[in-house]
Order: C-alpha cells, then structure tokens, then sequence
C-alpha cells in the first residue's frame, strides 16, 4: 500500500502565492514512487494548480465541494465541476463539521458525490477534546465512519481512504495537545475493527488510515510508524515547503 502525505493548505495563500509555492514545491519534489504527495490548495486556486501540476509528483485535492452535480445551489461548487482537477476530496474535516454545521448526512451525500465524480473521499474522522473527556471516542469514531460511509456501495469501497484527526489535536485548536502514537495507535485499531465488523476483513486491511493533528517535522516518523497508520494529513506544516519536504523524505525512509 502506499504511504499517503497530504497537506491542507486552508484559507491561505492568493492564487500567485499557491502557484508560487506549487512552482516551488515541484521543484524540489523527488518522484517517490511509493509516496503519494497530495495537497488540497483553496478552491479558487484549484482550476490554474491543475493546469500547472506534474501528476507524476503530487496529486490535488479538493477542500470541500458540494453533494449534487448541478443546479440551483448559489455558491456552491460541485465535485462535478472538479473533475479532472481534483484527484482527492476531503471530506468531513472538523472545521467542515464544527465551524460550518456539516453532519454525518452531509458527508455521506459528499462523499458519494467524490466517488461518484471519480475523486478519491479523504473521510475525516476524530472526536472532540470534551467527547473523549467523557468516554465517547469509540462512539463518535463508529457514529462518524459508518455514518460517512453509508452511501457508499460495497463496490466502491475500495475507493476510499480514512482520516483520524483527533480535533483537539489539531494545531489551530485553542491549546491543542500532541495525541502519542499509542493514543493513534488504539484509535487507528478500533476503526480497523468497526470497519471490519460492519464491511468485512478484506476492506478493513486494505483501506489506507492517515493520521493528522499537529504532525511536523519531528513527529511525522513516530505517527508513521504507529501500526495501522498508512500517511499523514497536515495543515501548518504543509505551508512550509521545508517542512513538506522533510515529511515526504521521512516517509520515504520509514517505508524503506
Ligand atoms: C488539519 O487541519 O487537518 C490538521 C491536521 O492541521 P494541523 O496539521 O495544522 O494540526
């Protein structure tokens, strides 16, 4: 399987900066054949990126889209649309969720329409810092992944990859905590196990798991190496260019 790095750039960068950085990043990017670089640029910058990308080295991804191809839906922007452009789609971020209301209906009606549109579903999953407090992150984790999974055919399953993002994690979180790689460890376990007793052992053991919240230079080789991990999802440090290319090299050799 391959090893996933993918970096969300959020609401930064001007489209002249997300080329800039692109230009950049393309550069100084090897060609890993197991390592797949993916980065989600804002949405206005993804149409010119697209046009700009050298597939062979990194992949785009979408940061949000809407559920149905066309229609009346003012402002909004179907995966539809995207086609071609984007080759991943995440879907189900905590910001997605908490800041703009996004419920696990939604996500499955996105998360289809991914697939649907040929774009590979990044499914976000993680439980808040007050929900796992309480004793709830195995509800909250089986709720989010069978609830984001549900409009998926058994067919199409193969064509999605996981994300735990634990929310408290997260670096633009009010004093976000690390999560330990034994903490990711029993989390990545336990989604293994939903998936396993509501869909089979087969896509339960080859659905690729990422992990995010905080990841950096530093800490990216221990979260990969947690068993059960297969990449990374990051937001800061994917704004840095060293940083990104210093978690695709550490990635290489953990996988070597
Ligand atoms: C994220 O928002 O998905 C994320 C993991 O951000 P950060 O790496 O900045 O914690």
């Amino acid at each position: 399987m391959k090893t996933y790095i993918v970096g969300n750039w959020k609401l930064n960068f001007t489209v002249g900066e997300a080329s800039i950085y692109l230009h950049k990043l393309l550069k100084n990017l090897p060609n890993y054949r197991d390592v797949e670089a993916v980065v989600a640029p804002p949405l206005i910058a993804l149409q010119p990126l697209s046009l700009q990308v050298d597939r062979h080295k990194l992949k785009l991804a979408a940061q949000n889209g809407f559920y149905r191809d066309y229609g009346a839906f003012t402002g909004e922007t179907s995966y539809t649309q995207m086609r071609g452009m984007a080759d991943y789609a995440i879907i189900g971020h905590s910001e997605r969720r908490y800041i703009f209301r996004e419920d696990d209906k939604m996500v499955a009606k996105k998360v289809a329409a991914a697939i649907r549109n040929r774009i590979t579903p990044i499914l976000c999953i993680g439980e808040t810092e007050s929900e796992r407090a309480f004793g709830e992150t195995a509800d909250v984790i089986r709720d989010q992944l069978i609830g984001g999974l549900s409009e998926v055919s058994d067919d199409d399953l193969d064509k999605v990859i996981i994300a735990y993002e634990p929310v408290w994690a997260i670096s633009s979180v009010k004093a976000a905590k690390l999560a330990t790689p034994d903490e990711v460890a029993e989390v990545v376990k336990l989604i293994r196990k939903v998936l396993k007793e509501t869909y089979g052992a087969e896509f339960a053991e080859s659905v690729p798991v990422l992990f995010g919240g905080s990841v950096n230079p530093s800490n990216a080789g221990a979260y990969l190496t947690v068993p059960g991990v297969n990449g990374l999802l990051m937001g800061g440090s994917s704004l840095i260019l060293k940083e990104f290319l210093d978690i695709m090299e550490t990635a290489k050799r953990v996988r070597s």
